[in-house]
C-alpha cells in the first residue's frame, strides 16, 4: 500500500488507539524532559493501546501491521513528544526483525505476550570501541551446555532500564571475526542487568538511554537470523525498519511543530503579534513547508520500495533508505530552527513557553547523531559510483 504521512485510508480502529494514547503523551513531554526520566505513564498507555503489538501478525494476537501503519503512527506521537515516539518505534523496529528472523518457536513464545503489550523490546547494537557500526561486533557469545552466554556492554540503550526484553548483537564466537555478527533475543529475567553512569543529554532526555552491562543465557532458539548472518537480518529488516521509523518520528516532531506555529499565528493574539502579510514570515513558512512536504515525499517513496515483494537490498533502494535518514535528520532540524527564527525568543526560545520548540529543537539535534550521518554518507558515496545510470524514482 502507498503511504503519505496523512493517509486518508487509516483504519479508524488505529486513528482510535493513537487518540487514546496522545493526551497521556502531551501530558507528560515536559516533565520526562525536564527530569530527563522515561514516560511511564506514555508507555503504560502504549501497552494498553495494542500498539505495542502494532507489527505483530494477527495470528499471534497482533494488530497485524505495516511500515506505513508505523509510519502513521510514529509522526502522530512525535507530534507531542519525540522522546516516546523513538521508544515506541525502536520497539516497533525489533518487532519487525523478531517477526521477519525470530526461529518459529520463539515467534510462537514472544509475540504473543509482545502483542498483549506485555514485553517492550529495547535495542542493543552500540558497542565501545565500535561505535555504532551495526554490522560489527566485539563482545562475544559462548555456546555451553545446549545455551548461548553473552556478556556485553551496551553503551546507549533507549528505555534500557525499563525494557522487558532486548534485541543484542553479538561476536558469534570468541574466534569469529568482529564481522561475524549474530542477534540475540533476552527476556529480562534472563539477564543480570546493571546500569552505570547517568543520563542527562541536550535532549531525547525522556528516552532515558543510559549505558547497561548485560550478562546471562538464553536457549539456542533466541537466536535471531543465521548465525554470524546479522548483516542479513539487518539489510532485509532491522535496517530499513530503523531508518523509516526514526524518519517518521522525526518528520513528526518537525510538523507538530509547524503545527503549533501556525496555531499561534492563526489566533487572534497571533494576529495581533505577528504581520502575517509580511514577506519574511511568508518566506520562511514556505521553506519549512516545502522541507515537510520532501521529507514526506522521500518517505512515502521508501515505504513504496519496501513493499511487497521488492529487494531493500538493490542498490536504489539502499541509497533512498540512507539518504532518507540523513536528510530528515538535517532537514527536521532546520525546519524547527527556522521556526524558532521566526516565532522569536518569547515564543521559540524560552524553555517554558508552550510551543516547546526548544525541546524539540534540543530532541532534533540528535538526529544526525543517532547512527551518524557521516557513516551514511559515506556507505552512499560508494553506491553512487555503483549506480552509474542513476535509477531514479518517481
Ligand atoms: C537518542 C539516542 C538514542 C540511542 N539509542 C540507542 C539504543 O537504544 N541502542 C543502541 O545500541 N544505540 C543507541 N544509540 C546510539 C547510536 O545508534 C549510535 O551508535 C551512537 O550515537 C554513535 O555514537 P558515536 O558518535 O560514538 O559513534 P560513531 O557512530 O562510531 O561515530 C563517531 C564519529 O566518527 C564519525 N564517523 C563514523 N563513521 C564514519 C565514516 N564511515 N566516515 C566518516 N566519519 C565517520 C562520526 O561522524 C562521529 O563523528 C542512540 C543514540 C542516540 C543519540
Amino acid at each position: 500500500m502507498t503511504a503519505t504521512v496523512s493517509r486518508p485510508d487509516t483504519t479508524p480502529d488505529l486513528r482510535d488507539r493513537v487518540a487514546a494514547v496522545l493526551p497521556v503523551i502531551r501530558d507528560e513531554a515536559a516533565k520526562i524532559d525536564e527530569q530527563a526520566v522515561f514516560p511511564t505513564g506514555g508507555l503504560a498507555a502504549l501497552r494498553d493501546s495494542g500498539l505495542m503489538g502494532l507489527l505483530v501478525p494477527a495470528e499471534y494476537g497482533g494488530l497485524g501491521g505495516d511500515l506505513d501503519d508505523l509510519v502513521e503512527v510514529a509522526v502522530a506521537l512525535a507530534g507531542e513528544c519525540m522522546s516516546t515516539a523513538m521508544i515506541w518505534a525502536m520497539h516497533g523496529q525489533q518487532v519487525a526483525a523478531l517477526v521477519a528472523h525470530g526461529t518459529e518457536r520463539l515467534r510462537a513464545e514472544l509475540l504473543p505476550r509482545i502483542a498483549r503489550g506485555e514485553v517492550y523490546v529495547a535495542s542493543v547494537t552500540s558497542e565501545k570501541g565500535k561505535g555504532g557500526h551495526l554490522l560489527t561486533a566485539h563482545a562475544p557469545l559462548h555456546r555451553r551446555d545446549g545455551a548461548l552466554h553473552l556478556d556485553r556492554d551496551a553503551p546507549i540503550v533507549t528505555g534500557g532500564e525499563h525494557a522487558d526484553g532486548f534485541l543484542i548483537t553479538v561476536r558469534d564466537a570468541p574466534d569469529a571475526p568482529p564481522d561475524a555478527v549474530s542477534a540475540v533475543y533476552a527476556d529480562r529475567s534472563q539477564l543480570e542487568v546493571g546500569t552505570s553512569g547517568s543520563w542527562n543529554p541536550l535532549g531525547m532526555r525522556g528516552t532515558h538511554s543510559g549505558a547497561l552491562h548485560l550478562s546471562g543465557r538464553v536457549p539456542d532458539h533466541h537466536l535471531v537470523g543465521s548465525p554470524g548472518q546479522f548483516r542479513t537480518v539487518a539489510v532485509r529488516t532491522f535496517a530499513p525498519a530503523g531508518h523509516v521509523a526514526w524518519a517518521a518520528c522525526w518528520l513528526g516532531a518537525a510538523r507538530g511543530a509547524l503545527r503549533d506555529v501556525l496555531g499561534l499565528l492563526r489566533s487572534p493574539a497571533g494576529r495581533r503579534q505577528f504581520d502575517l502579510g509580511s514577506e519574511l514570515l511568508r518566506a520562511r513558512l514556505a521553506r519549512v513547508r516545502m522541507d515537510l512536504d520532501t521529507m514526506s515525499a522521500l518517505l512515502a517513496q521508501c515505504l513504496r520500495d519496501l513493499a511487497g515483494d521488492a529487494d531493500p537490498e538493490a542498490v536504489p533502494v539502499q541509497l533512498r533508505l540512507n539518504a532518507l535518514k540523513v536528510f530528515t535528520a538535517e532537514r527536521s532540524f532546520a525546519s524547527v530552527d527556522l521556526l524558532v527564527e521566526l516565532t522569536g525568543l518569547r515564543h521559540g526560545y524560552l524553555r517554558d513557553a508552550p510551543l516547546a520548540l526548544e525541546r524539540r529543537f534540543r530532541d532534533l539535534r540528535s538526529a544526525s547523531l543517532n547512527y551518524a550521518n557521516d557513516r551514511l554518507l559515506s556507505a552512499n558515496g560508494t553506491l553512487a559510483l555503483l549506480d552509474r545510470g542513476v535509477s531514479l524514482a518517481w
